[in-house]
């Protein structure tokens, strides 16, 4: 049987949340499935990865969040189906679920751009799930390299970042701080010291959205903090014992943290809906789905186009604004109003480095910030943003403790699987591969 409701919104990160709240505040009758049974904040997954904060920091259950709002009901389940056409999604138990208006706000996935290897051996980074796997390999390569040196040669130490966006500089950053200020209070001087990060792009720079200046600043920054930047070549293959270059360097390491892209996720590929740049569907300015009469698509699973006929980037800020506006046009379908075009108003971007750096490119016209004051700026507007009192205050007194002790008591393994390393010779590859390798290694 199919369940009926007003409204279907799949999907419960920064957009469907922020729908389905607005629409609630109007006593709307709204389904909202998420496949986790908790909204997450990625902006700090990475923290969550590097033990600066804890997992309930980012994770918030739905139906606390959506406790007092009566016409909201929360759905735990896998969608596995859209059928846009009729409006109605399945769930991987069989369940089907039909809205008279259909939100398709499931985000996106990582994108590995099928480079061998880099699906099966990186690390992604990309939800709860990827911060606690992510943790748990970092503390076992320490935890190795502590134990016997001899797996420091093997790239014990070695953490590569792929991806020199904001995610990757955000990594970059926390892990080489990390080393450099927290090892050695929990492990040695020695092991601390021989820790190594690098952060790849195929790009000739970092952070390409914001101004050179920005960019300018976070590069020394990186570099000052220990990070070795290699720009301009690309990952051509992730082995389980290091990474190989276009330019032929083969790094060695267990820890390759995978922060290169994202893409829509693949649910879309079968829903008929039209899929545009990077498999997201392309909506129209009222964030509608052009051929497919109340079925509205937004955040990181769409590609839009303000009314001002910019093409938006996949931010927090525009999922949320678009979730937001969203709720607006269908108060209109169900009210009889008239939907409007979407109207984003640009706050600014921002991106951390460590502890006092930071870069802010604050309002419409981006004014540059840097330093102590970008990164105040920065904790306070991710403060802001977090959803939950309880989690606000449990991220403000970790960073209180990390940033003022240096102290991480999340460095708990709770990922087995992920901080068991097998440090066996990879079999592929014959004597003169091996040869290459260890030329590569020498020169890395
Ligand atoms: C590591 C990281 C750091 C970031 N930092 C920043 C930042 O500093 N500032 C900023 O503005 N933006 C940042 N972003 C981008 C921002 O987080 C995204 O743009 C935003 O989360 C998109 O919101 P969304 O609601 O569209 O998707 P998401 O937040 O991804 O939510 C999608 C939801 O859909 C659910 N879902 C997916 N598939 C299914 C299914 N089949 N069935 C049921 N449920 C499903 C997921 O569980 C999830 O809850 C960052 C992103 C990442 C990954």
């Amino acid at each position: 049987m199919v369940e009926t409701h007003e409204v279907v919104i799949v999907g419960a990160g920064f957009a469907g949340v922020s729908a389905a709240k607005e629409l609630a505040s109007h006593g709307v009758d709204v389904l909202l499935v998420d496949k986790n049974n908790y909204h997450q904040f990625q902006p700090l997954i990475y923290q969550v990865a590097t033990a600066q904060i804890a997992n309930r920091d980012v994770a918030r259950p739905l139906r606390a969040i959506f406790r007092r709002d009566r016409s909201v009901k929360v759905t735990t389940a896998e969608v596995t189906k859209i059928d846009a056409g009729t409006r109605t999604v399945t769930t991987s138990d069989g369940l089907e679920f039909r809205g008279r208006i259909l939100v398709i706000a499931t985000g996106a996935e990582v994108n590995f751009f099928g480079i061998p290897g880099a699906d099966e051996h990186a690390f992604p980074l990309y939800s709860l799930d990827d911060a606690a796997r992510l943790r748990s390999r970092l503390l076992g390569a320490l935890d190795a390299a502590d134990r016997d040196r001899r797996y420091v040669e093997k790239g014990a130490l070695n953490v590569v970042i792929v991806g020199g966006g904001a995610t990757g500089v955000e990594t970059a950053g926390a892990v080489a701080e990390s080393m450099r200020e927290v090892v050695p209070a929990y492990l040695s001087k020695e092991v601390a010291a021989s820790g190594k990060v690098y952060l790849v792009d195929m790009l000739p720079d970092i952070l390409m959205p914001f101004s050179e200046k920005s960019r300018k600043y976070a590069a020394e920054r990186l570099r000052a903090a220990g990070v070795e930047l290699k720009l301009g070549v690309s990952v051509t293959e992730v082995r389980k014992d290091g990474v190989l270059l276009k330019d032929g360097t083969f790094i060695p390491s267990r820890t390759v943290v995978w922060a290169g892209g994202l893409k829509a996720r693949g649910l879309l590929g079968d829903s008929g809906l039209p899929q545009g740049k990077g498999g997201r569907i392309d909506v129209g300015p009222e964030l509608t789905v052009p051929g497919f009469e109340g079925v509205y698509a937004l955040g990181d699973s769409a590609n839009i186009t303000d009314a001002k006929g910019q093409k938006l980037p996949q931010l927090g800020s525009v999922a949320q604004q678009s979730g937001k506006w969203v709720a607006r046009n269908i108060l209109a379908d169900l009210r009889g109003g008239r939907r409007e075009p979407f109207v984003y108003r640009d706050k600014g971007i921002m991106a951390m480095i460590g502890r006092g750096a930071a870069i802010a490119e604050l309002g419409s016209k981006h004014q540059h910030f840097a330093g102590p004051l970008a990164f105040l700026a920065w904790l306070g507007v991710h403060v802001a943003l977090m959803s939950g009192v309880r989690e606000r205050i449990g991220a403000v007194v970790s960073w209180f403790w990390d940033y003022g002790t240096r102290r991480r008591p999340q460095i708990v393994v709770d990922r087995p699987d992920a901080y068991r390393i097998d440090w066996s010779e990879p079999e592929q590859g014959g004597k003169q591969e091996q040869k290459k390798q260890q030329r590569a290694r020498a020169s890395a």
